[in-house]
């Protein structure tokens, strides 16, 4: 890791070439292998079976409610002013809760995150009804780490009271940029007084972590605006940063057709955003933990990357490992010791699901012997920096070198270009090579050796 205060600098004549299209390992196999072979009765088999060893669990809810279009988005949300509607979906919500609870006997729970959509697009009384749910129906650990995706533009401090009564200690806001132009352009007005008003109304409050996220390659963004947002940025100085590259897809999500293409950065000028988004947040004390994440020295994730106990999971990097996930509401995806279970993304068969008293699975997949070996690999090398083979030999009862000697032999030009050390007895990523992560998993990615045909965003 950098350490604190350690300018990390960018090559980007290596970043141009190494920039390619590949997936972003949240899950290994990637969602596109997941089928619909794989249904409730498979996933909650896989649950229940790490109900005897108190295996501790990590909670999603989806809340895919929002109040307005923002043209840059990824998610599966809906835009909606019928309160009915919202009110009907939470009621599911809970007794989806209120399932998985009495499937999962009372395993502790280490982790709670609410994703969108809008969470807080829920009234402070429909914030508090649903926390109080999962309060009542699951055994939440004492020192639970407890997050919630919050939009300045639709929170209030009673919405803020609401969560923290409830257990929550983590807010993460979307920002994006700072750039009226830019913030004009995706449809998503948040003046900057506003953003820091609800920073510093969470500190005051006593949420122990505030995380902001921000994109690059939106429009009117240059170098220079970005610059300036960076400034601001360092200044609200929060616990951890997000920095996402935008991915336009408008084949996938057509409302990013709003959004002209001779409007957004071109590739060069994306990429200068990038180097002077790293270099400055790193050498104003930030940690780069890896993929698109920064924190603080002192942050839970700045101590786990250090102690590797960093983790991946459907939420990006975690400090949270050997949890099982389970996925509350539309499209979530969970996860278990050998399993990913994606939930439905239609409402009606989502709420079918919930009063069938069954899970909402709609694919999913099970791991054979090759895939938890090779998704270990692929975790270790993209949370910890190094592989140790022995480990591996020792884990598995394999020969590392010899079962992966082609994609030790696909990494030798990437060792040559200075991102990787390879040793006799393992690899290191240098950490030119940190900012590359996924194009060194990449080979030892099985499916995507042989496949030709999967669209995946670009690595930077
Ligand atoms: S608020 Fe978030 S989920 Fe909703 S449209 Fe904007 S980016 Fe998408």
């Amino acid at each position: 890791m950098n350490a604190a205060g350690t300018r990390l600098d960018v090559d980007l004549g290596l970043i141009r070439k190494y920039d390619r299209p590949g997936p972003r390992y949240t899950s290994y196999p990637t969602a596109p292998h997941f089928t619909g072979e794989f249904g409730p009765a498979d996933f909650l088999a896989s649950l229940e079976s790490g109900n005897g060893s108190n295996r501790p669990l990590s909670l999603y809810f989806h809340l895919p409610f929002c109040a307005k279009l923002c043209y840059f988005c990824g998610c599966t949300m809906t835009v909606t002013r019928n309160r009915d509607r919202i009110s009907e979906y939470l009621d599911y919500l809970i007794r989806d809760t209120q399932f998985f609870a009495r499937h999962t006997g009372n395993r502790p729970v280490t982790q709670v995150h609410w994703g969108g959509g809008t969470p807080t697009y829920l009234t402070p009384e429909e914030t508090r009804r649903l926390g109080e749910a999962i309060q009542n129906f699951y055994n939440i650990a004492p020192g639970a780490e407890m997050g919630v995706e919050v939009d300045p533009r639709q929170v209030s401090r009673e919405h803020y009271q609401a969560l923290l009564d409830t257990g929550f200690n983590r807010i993460s806001m979307g920002v994006q940029d700072f750039h009226e132009p830019t913030q004009k352009a995706v449809n998503r007005i948040q003046p900057e007084a506003m953003t820091r008003t609800f920073v510093q109304m969470a500190r005051d409050m006593g949420f122990e972590s505030v995380n902001l996220d921000f994109i690059y390659g939106l429009p009117f963004q240059t170098r220079e605006t970005f610059a300036r947002t960076i400034d601001k940025l360092i200044d609200i100085r929060p616990d951890r940063i997000a920095l996402f590259n935008y991915a336009h897809v408008p084949w996938m999500k057509k409302h990013q057709n709003v959004l002209k293409e001779e409007t957004l950065p071109p590739a060069d000028e994306k990429l200068a955003i990038f180097k002077y988004a790293i270099e400055t947040l790193t050498s104003a004390g930030y940690v780069f933990i890896g993929m698109d994440h920064f924190a603080l020295p002192e942050d839970s994730m700045s101590r786990a990357l250090h102690n590797k106990t960093l983790y991946r999971n459907f939420q990006g990097y975690s400090t949270h490992a050997e949890c099982d996930l389970i996925a509350h509401g539309m499209s979530g995806i969970s996860q278990t010791a050998d399993t990913y279970a994606q939930n439905t993304k239609e409402y009606a068969a989502y709420f079918a699901a919930v009063a069938a008293g069954r899970p909402a699975t709609e694919r999913g997949y099970k791991l054979n012997s090759d895939d938890l070996l090779r998704r270990d690999v692929i975790t270790r090398l993209m949370c910890d920096f190094e592989l140790d083979y022995d480990f591996f030999n020792n884990k598995y009862g394999i020969d590392f070198k010899e079962l992966f000697s082609d994609a030790l032999a696909d990494l030798e030009p990437m060792a040559f270009d200075g991102l990787v050390r390879l040793r006799p007895e393992g690899l290191e990523v240098t950490d030119t090579g940190r900012l590359l992560i996924r194009n060194l998993a990449m080979p030892f990615d099985r499916y995507l050796r042989e496949s030709t045909n999967t669209r995946f965003s670009r690595t930077i």
